[in-house]
């Protein structure tokens, strides 16, 4: 393998190096020979510099493949998406691989890796579903960062001196792909009532839902979150996790209000969707389920499905979509409901009963 004849010519160059500027400390008259020897290593790292350098991540992973192609003479074949080659004495169990499916976004900590490594130990593999590629160089590692145009798993593997990553779309890892959206979050509260803001319990609801999809732990079933946390993400984000991970239901989990904000005798279960998505397994009929699952659980009035397609994460949705109006908060009765556990359970339990029917019914 020339690689690493290269690697050991490294290692051998860096001490003679060593060897030549104890040397000269001694033997002046050889200042000269050193000096040409620093000049042509400098001309070295200068060809790195103007060639590479300036790539953007993609670009330098094409570069490496044709270089490894010229240097080997032929491709280099391995089945996975990217292979990285290990830093020098770190095995593959090292590397950590960290992953936010919301933005589509993988960080690689390689440990050892100097601000260099991608160009001393090149990346290589296919670009295909990668938006863009950085490498970082931090103190003591570094990180590659890759953000894909699809939602992906990350499987990985490694041997002696490679890492390899590849891609699996959900569907390739489940039978079924759901994506739930806790409404509002971090600076949106939503709705406001008696201190108490939509976004907690829109998130109470959703972990609550969580919670029973983790103790089902049906492998066949993957579960998306567009947040976990009082965080808030971008509409844009919320509809592509689920338009980017090929789901087939998107549900949306939001409180309502009077159109005036003050409290009234309304109250019940609304259930939002796209009228113009005229599929037959489409949001209408997953609308419909969510309301008579919900209310069949927290024994709430049925205030019917009402079309939503003004709403952008409904509007924008190539998956089924329903946004649940659990309650409003604008009734006392129901405000008490929705802040109690018990009440947010018996609410989790009716969407997750709802999934399940929608994909009995063939979603
Ligand atoms: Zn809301």
């Amino acid at each position: 393998m020339e690689e690493k004849i290269l690697k050991r010519t490294a290692v051998f160059l860096t001490l003679i190096s060593v060897l030549i500027c104890g040397t000269i400390f001694y033997f002046p008259q050889l200042r000269a020979v050193s000096e040409l020897w620093v000049a042509a290593m400098e001309e070295y790292k200068l060809k790195i510099t103007a060639e590479q350098m300036n790539m953007t991540g993609l670009e330098l992973l094409e570069y490496n493949n044709e270089q490894a192609k010229q240097q080997e003479d032929k491709d280099i074949s391995f089945d996975s998406q990217l292979r990285l080659e290990l830093p020098l004495g770190v095995p593959g169990n090292e590397l950590k691989i960290s992953q936010d499916y919301v933005t589509q976004t993988i960080d690689i900590k390689i440990p050892f890796a100097d601000s260099e490594y991608f160009y001393h130990y090149p990346m290589l593999g296919r670009s295909d579903n990668i938006d863009s590629l950085t490498y970082e160089g931090r103190e003591g590692y570094g990180v590659v960062e890759i953000v894909t145009s699809q939602v992906f798993e990350v499987e990985s593997s490694y041997d002696k001196d490679y890492f390899y990553i590849d891609f699996l779309t959900p569907k390739e890892v489940y039978d079924k792909v759901i994506v739930i959206d806790a409404g509002h979050g971090g600076n949106a509260p939503g709705t406001t009532k008696q201190g108490v803001n939509e976004k907690d319990i829109d998130l109470d609801i959703v972990l609550k839902l969580k919670e029973i999809f983790d103790a089902k732990d049906d492998r066949s079933v993957g579960v998306y979150y567009t947040r976990t946390e009082d965080v808030n993400p971008s509409f844009e984000n919320r509809v592509g996790l689920a338009n980017k991970s090929g789901a087939d239901l998107f549900i949306s989990i939001h409180n309502n209000a009077t159109q005036s904000g003050r409290m009234s005798n309304i109250n019940g279960t609304q259930v939002m969707y796209d009228e113009l998505d005229e599929d037959i397994l489409g949001s209408r009929g997953l609308a419909q389920i969510c309301l008579e699952e919900v209310t069949a659980q927290t024994g709430s009035s049925n205030k019917g499905i009402v079309e939503g397609n003004d709403i952008f994460i409904i509007r924008s949705s190539h998956v089924p979509a329903a946004l649940i109006e659990v309650g409003f908060m604008t009734n006392q009765t129901e405000l008490n409901n929705l802040k109690s556990e018990e009440y947010q359970e018996k609410v989790a339990q009716g969407i997750y009963n709802a999934v399940m029917r929608a994909f009995a019914e063939g979603y």
